[in-house]
């Protein structure tokens, strides 16, 4: 099978989802899954019609960003489900909704305290299969939320999903930049379009002054792959960010009148 035609059969499957937009980045913690959660919610604000895939198996925190952590809340699918049983399953798995977006997670799979430690080789075959179990509807956005780095599943998602646009996010740290740049280098080896890349916690507004100021000091890195894509949005660090959404309030939600939240708005508008 040529991977053009594992695509195109792919992207048949998912006909009814118009825009693709997988969320990456180079290394955890940046704020990848905020960004993910909070450009959805955005969306589904502007008016769209969302889908959310949690796609990080190794750490699923959308759930808990969203405050969907009871599978028992969805019916069809209250019991837990192992996902290996995924692909015998007869019945399209029924999302869970919140704040107007459809979201799935690895994390609805699995106990909250479990550790689950997929082979990484099967990761790829694994989200696909999850993707494709989903009574997704119709959808305007399909935002995925993919883990840190460019082994699996990013590389079966590249190959085997026509993705519309990929959203990169990074911290100002050279350490966090380099890893970025080889994400970036595998969605484009992968003819991904790239969209652009979100700066997060560069800066922190000042709770005294309201000033921005910023934390990190200026990379020393001469030059770097990611300075030739858009810059979709800077993100300052905001304590309220953590707090909120660790209640299941997305900033966008919680915060409105935020910088973090108008940025997300704003991009919102270009994706
Ligand atoms: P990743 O998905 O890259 O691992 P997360 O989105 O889970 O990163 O973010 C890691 C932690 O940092 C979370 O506790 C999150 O609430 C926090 N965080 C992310 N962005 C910001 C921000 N702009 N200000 C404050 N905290 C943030």
């Amino acid at each position: 099978r040529s991977v053009i035609m594992v695509s195109k059969e792919a992207r048949k499957r998912l006909e009814n989802i118009g825009v693709l937009v997988v969320v990456g980045s180079g290394k955890g913690g940046v704020g990848k899954s905020t960004v993910s959660v909070n450009l959805a919610v955005a969306l589904a604000k502007q008016g769209a019609s969302v889908g959310l895939l949690d796609g990080d198996a190794y750490g699923p925190s959308i759930p808990l960003m969203l405050g969907v952590r009871k599978r028992t809340e969805s019916k069809g699918w209250s019991a837990a489900l192992p996902l290996a049983d995924l692909k015998t399953q007869q019945r399209k798995i029924q999302p869970l909704t919140r704040y107007g977006v459809k979201i799935i997670s690895v994390g609805f799979f699995i106990g909250e305290e479990q550790a689950v430690a997929p082979m990484p080789d099967a990761l790829g075959l694994l989200m696909r299969q999850l993707l494709f179990s989903v009574d997704w509807g119709e959808l305007d956005y399909l935002v995925i939320d993919l883990p840190p780095g460019t082994s699996e599943p990013q590389d079966t998602f590249c190959r085997e999903l026509v993705v519309d646009g990929a959203v990169l996010v990074t911290t100002p740290q050279d350490i966090a930049r380099i890893d970025t740049a080889k994400a970036l280098a595998m969605f484009q080896r992968a003819h991904v379009p790239v969209l652009g890349v979100v700066h997060n916690m560069g800066s922190v507004l000042c709770p005294h002054c309201g000033e921005l100021f910023e934390v990190f000091p200026r990379s020393t890195e001469q030059r770097n792959a990611l300075d030739s894509i858009p810059i979709l949005g800077d993100i300052p660090l905001d304590p309220g960010v953590v707090s909120m959404s660790d209640q299941g309030y997305p900033v966008v939600v919680s915060m409105p009148e935020s910088v973090a939240a108008r940025v997300f708005s704003e991009m919102a508008q270009k994706v």
